[in-house]
């Protein structure tokens, strides 16, 4: 069965699209750590981000460096976070999260509460750098 990464990814799902190529995706996450909150994710379907291959999984790093800067320009913060967990969702992915301080990227505090105007405002500021 498709993963719900994969069914965002055919448009099957909607998402906060901020990027995408031939190999990758990167949208908003749906419960923010922080505004700007961006998942990357391969397209190909692997549960583990460290079973990729190396090429893809370089190429992912690349591809979400790329993304990460489009979020510093928008996202007023100290730097982009990076963080892997795939605890929920078996298809590999990475987490980019805007960074004031350490505590922003704990996966165990409340998520934020973002109208759908205010996702749809930041995906397409970020779009806009890209
Ligand atoms: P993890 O697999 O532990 O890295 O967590 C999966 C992440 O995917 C969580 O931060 C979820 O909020 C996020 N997520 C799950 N479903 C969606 C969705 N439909 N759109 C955007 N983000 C999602």
């Amino acid at each position: 069965m498709a993963s719900i990464f994969s069914k965002i990814i055919a448009g099957e799902i909607p998402c906060y699209k901020i990027a995408e190529d031939e190999r990758f995706f990167a949208f908003l996450d749906i419960n923010p750590l922080a505004k700007g909150h961006t998942l990357v994710v391969p397209k190909q379907e692997c549960d583990y981000v460290f079973d990729l291959d190396d090429e893809l999984l370089g190429g992912l790093s690349v591809f979400a460096k790329k993304v990460a800067k489009a979020i510093e320009q928008v996202i007023p913060c100290k730097r982009i976070g990076v963080a892997v967990l795939g605890l929920e969702v078996p298809h590999a992915h990475v987490h980019l999260v805007p960074l004031q301080s350490e505590a922003d990227i704990s996966f165990a505090k409340p998520k934020l509460q973002l109208a759908k105007e205010e996702m749809e405002a930041v995906a397409e500021a970020i779009r806009a750098q890209l």
